[in-house]
């Protein structure tokens, strides 16, 4: 494209909020046939709630205020949740002895002596911890699109702390608008193949990559170019840069991580998702232009 129409072009990126790094970024953008979409903070708000506190003995307070303390340190949103809920009925929560997140499974606290597990099924697995009885009350609080996290101590389950995150005004919209442009959307997320399908349902995505580790998620950007795609790859989070940077035309959220933006070759300033059909269309406009 000519140096005009790509001055043109980003120019009206930036009136729409999208900051466009280049203009090769801006070229490159109309060849995209897959769009792979961050779960948590890219198609949901990202700031999930604590919803349901459901002790398997004793009292509600006291399963709160204990993952609240093993969360205390935690920079991940939902330890952050639990945080706030536990702040918000003025619990008093002192620091823990000792503190490690554990990304992709939860974390690891010791309180009082004692160690304590904050996290999903990974985790319990690992700890050799049954959670035979509380089965039936994950999948359904899943079923309604809560992560449910599990909390118990080395030895026993104590129960589920679940929260919920909302689906952002636009997201539905953006995404219906990408498949109209023939686009295959996926969902990729860390979270739980049940509360993942639950959210896609809401936003009319079918193609789910759910359970995926951080570090894993760059893998499966590479899996769909290898099978040809052109692959625009959104996300908000640390864990989003790997695959931001191996995708064909990585996306941030401009309310997320500096990190992510950092990888990025577009960021959609506002976070809203029909950031992505505008650019795919400034860029094939753009490219219109100089045949
Ligand atoms: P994503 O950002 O895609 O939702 P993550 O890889 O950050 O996924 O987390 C995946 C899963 O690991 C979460 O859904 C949760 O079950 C568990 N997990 C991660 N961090 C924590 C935490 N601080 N407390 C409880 N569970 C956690
Ligand atoms: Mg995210």
């Amino acid at each position: 494209a000519t140096p005009t129409s790509i001055m043109v072009g980003t120019g009206k990126g930036a009136e729409n909020g999208i900051l466009i790094k280049g203009g090769e970024h801006l070229e490159r953008a109309h060849n995209i046939n897959a769009v792979i979409l961050d779960k948590t903070g890219t198609i949901t708000k990202g700031q999930p709630e604590v919803t349901d506190v459901l002790p398997l003995n004793g009292r509600d307070d006291d399963l709160l205020r204990i993952a609240a303390i093993a969360e205390k340190a935690s920079e991940h949103p939902l330890g952050v949740a639990i945080l706030e809920k536990a702040k918000e009925l003025g619990m008093d929560l002192p620091d823990a002895e000792r503190f490690e997140a554990i990304p992709g499974y939860g974390v690891e606290a010791v309180i009082d002596g004692k160690t304590y597990y904050v996290g999903n099924r990974k985790l319990m697995r690992e700890k050799n911890i049954d959670i035979q009885n509380a089965e039936d009350e994950l999948i359904s609080l899943e079923e309604e699109g809560k992560t449910a996290m599990l909390v118990a101590t080395d030895q026993k389950l104590l129960g589920i702390v679940a929260v919920a995150d909302t689906v952002k005004e636009h997201s539905k919209e953006a995404i219906e608008e990408l498949q109209k442009m023939s686009i295959d959307v996926y969902m990729i997320t860390g979270d739980n193949e049940r509360t993942a399908k639950a959210i896609a349902r809401q936003v009319g995505i079918s193609n789910v990559m759910a359970e995926v580790l951080p570090e894993h998620k760059a893998e499966q950007v590479l899996k769909l170019k290898e099978q040809g795609k052109f692959v625009a790859m959104v996300g908000d989070g640390i864990n989003d840069a790997p695959a931001l940077a191996a995708a064909d035309v990585g996306i941030a959220i401009g309310t997320g991580t500096d990190v992510a933006m950092e990888a990025a070759d577009i960021t959609l300033i506002r976070g809203d998702l029909r950031g992505i059909p505008v650019a795919i269309k400034l860029s094939r406009a753009t490219m219109r232009n100089i045949k």
